[in-house]
């Protein structure tokens, strides 16, 4: 079985290279000593006291990096930008939904950092504790995770279109004692009251001490629900705090933020992330990958509750004193295009976004980008998924112009930040492969006893050697940690990430979806994301997910759910569909079943839920859904599957 065709290759173009942050020689000098190599990116950073000893593994797997030095991350990522002289720079452009703007310089977003702080201790909030955030993307979302670091604080950011359910779940689970929310949401266009789904999260838990509302829709929703004494409004208690406050240093080792994973697979994983090993990470890797310099406008689209915001829309821009753009919205409101007019409107050069949204464009077809002037772009970027390779030429193509690198980033929750990525102007680009793993970072592909697998074997990525950034623990479930993650390869210490992948003769990996959603037709194992991206190369095909339905016969038979695009032909699209795979991967790889669906279901962070699917052709019930984005996507995918049955 090959690979998805690795003949495409990008080559960097010179004039990207003669200006890229990083130069050829990168991976061999930090293989030659990785420590040595993390150590010099640290010091990037500001320590207050510097550590003693780069990597500990005495207390593998968790380890501990920079042991003995200490540092606050808000001052890394506000601070020490301002006692540079470059307060007066912007930090954040932001974008409102409806249309409303604001411009924050770090100066600015210094000063509202130390009120909150100074605010959060008035609520006796302090080291150690556990704030939750169930807000959009607003300014005030990123103060409150610099507050948070500020003063020691552990902060866990909740997606604000989550459910009571889900919310409550985390504030449960992390024991917070402050939730901060807002009093509504604007959601496509629509101000939407959250407070009561707030209230509702906290209702009976003795822990949560207060409940911090700031007003954002204000005038839809004039009722508030209340609880005197428990709810506090943001005006009323920061706005009159001093701007002054003393940040105190922190351990390397300090818990910096706990975040959920997504739920693709089952029931979100709360990993926690200390301070100086995953700043280190985010930081280096942020300048690394997307080459940021002094001038750029800088814009990462993911909802700030998500990993990718968290290292690359906050610790990582911040840290490197980045001017960034964020949008509170929904992609498509008002219209298609709102991320375009975005681009144009702010000058953006550097765009990080990810596949779904790149899919959801390509619907609307080459039109809708070319509208808008997108000539300030200079670097494109994706992560969630894999990109089908079809996706990466659009974007390529009708996005950056033809003449703007795309870095496709493999990481997780749990690794901290990108593990597998193109640096630009260095690493020639495969389009549908996140390249090799950066420099620094161990990676490969195994087989069960694992082996490297020969090239275009399917296997599993695996991080062979602890990295900074690594997530420490499942939080109050350390068991989890060590089960999920280190247990299945720990005679060789290394990390398993969960997903299937493949490397090809020239070293690239591929990922090919989750290990669960590798099919077995007839003693084939097939990768999910290959069968898909085959599909979506076809014209008639915007979006497909693969499953395997039990089979008799041949163990597994592969089944396409597929929404469909553009005017086609009037043949029979199932019988197009199985001709095209078999051409493009070989005929074991046809579909048996095409189902054609209005809609997939998907995670809030636009993932596919390939479980789900699994679950309904094998006739099974009862996955977790809560982090299902969109119920009625379930729904229609389950409508379609009876009637196709
Ligand atoms: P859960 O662990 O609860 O199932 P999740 O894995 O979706 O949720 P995240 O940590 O947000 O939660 O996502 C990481 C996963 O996303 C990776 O393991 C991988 O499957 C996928 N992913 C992210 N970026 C890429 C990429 N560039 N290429 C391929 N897959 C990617
Ligand atoms: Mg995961």
């Amino acid at each position: 079985m090959t690979t998805t065709p690795d003949e495409l290759v990008f080559a960097p173009s010179p004039e990207f290279t003669a200006q890229a942050n990083v130069g050829a020689g990168e991976h061999a000098r930090a293989a030659a000593d990785p420590e040595a190599f993390w150590a010099e990116q640290a010091r990037r950073l500001q320590w207050d006291e510097p550590f003693h000893t780069v990597f500990d593994g005495s207390t593998l797997p968790t380890a501990q990096w920079f042991t003995g030095g200490r540092l606050n991350v808000a001052v890394n990522c506000v601070d020490r930008h301002v006692a540079a002289g470059r307060g007066d720079k912007v930090a954040l452009h932001w974008e409102g939904e409806p249309g409303d703007s604001r411009t924050i310089t770090y100066a600015q977003l210094q000063d509202e950092v130390c009120r909150l702080a100074n605010a959060l201790e008035e609520l006796g909030v302090g080291h150690g504790d556990r704030v939750v955030l169930y807000l959009p993307v607003l300014p005030e979302t990123i103060v409150a995770t610099m507050a948070c670091a500020r003063i020691g604080a552990v902060v866990s950011l909740v997606f604000g279109g989550f459910s009571a359910e889900a919310l409550r779940f985390r504030v449960e689970d992390t024991g917070a004692k402050l939730l901060i929310c807002t009093d509504g949401q604007f959601r496509r266009g629509t101000a939407v009251a959250v407070k009561g789904a707030a209230d509702a999260a906290v209702e009976g838990l003795s822990h949560v001490e207060h409940v911090l509302v700031l007003r954002r829709t204000g005038e839809q929703t004039p009722d508030v629900p209340w609880t005197p004494g428990r709810d506090v409004w943001w005006h009323e208690l920061v706005d009159r705090q001093p701007v002054e406050h003393t940040a105190p240093s922190f351990d390397a080792e300090n818990p910096l933020f706990i975040i959920y994973t997504s739920g693709t697979t089952g029931r979100p994983k709360g990993l926690v992330h200390t301070s100086g090993g995953y700043l280190t990470h985010t930081s280096w890797s942020h300048w690394a990958v997307f080459d940021v310099k002094d001038d750029d406008v800088y814009w990462c689209q993911a909802d700030l509750a998500w990993v990718t915001a968290h290292s690359y829309e906050m610790y990582g821009p911040l840290s490197n004193g980045v001017t960034q753009v964020i949008y509170e919205g929904s992609p498509l409101t008002p219209h298609p295009g709102r991320h375009f007019e975005v681009i144009e409107k702010y000058g953006v050069t550097i765009y990080y976004t990810a596949p779904t949204l790149v899919r959801t464009f390509m619907k609307h077809g080459p039109e809708l980008p070319a509208r808008f002037d997108l000539s300030s772009l200079r670097l494109l970027g994706s992560v969630g998924e894999a990109i089908n390779p079809e996706a990466w030429l659009w974007l390529h193509r009708n996005v950056g112009g033809g003449r703007c690198p795309i870095v496709d980033t493999w990481w997780q929750s749990e690794t901290g930040a990108a593990v597998v990525a193109p640096l630009p102007g260095v690493t020639p680009l495969k389009p549908g492969s996140g390249t090799v793993p950066l420099p620094g970072l161990s990676a490969t592909v195994v087989d069960e006893a694992g082996n490297e697998t020969a090239p275009g074997e399917t296997g599993v990525i695996v991080i062979t050697k602890p990295w900074p950034g690594m997530a420490r623990t499942v939080w109050r479930d350390h068991a989890r940690f060590v089960k999920s993650y280190w247990e299945p390869y720990a005679a060789q210490g290394y990390y398993l990430a969960g997903d299937a992948a493949t490397k090809d003769a020239d070293g690239y990996i591929w990922i090919g979806g989750r290990i669960d959603d590798v099919l077995n037709v007839s003693g084939h194992r097939l990768s999910s994301i290959e069968l898909e991206s085959a599909l979506v190369s076809h014209p008639r095909v915007a979006e497909a997910a693969v499953v395997g339905a039990p089979d008799d016969t041949t163990g597994q038979r592969i089944v396409a759910f597929v929404i469909t695009r553009g005017e086609g032909t009037d043949g029979d699209l199932a019988e197009e569909l199985r001709a095209h795979v078999a051409h493009q991967i070989g005929p074991v790889a046809k579909p048996r079943d095409v189902v054609v669906v209005p809609d997939l279901p998907k995670t809030r962070s636009g993932k596919i839920m390939r479980r789900l699917m699994a679950d309904l052709t094998a006739g099974r019930g009862g996955g977790d859904v809560t982090s299902l984005q969109d119920e009625t996507a379930l729904a229609a995918v389950e409508t379609a599957w009876a009637q196709y049955v």
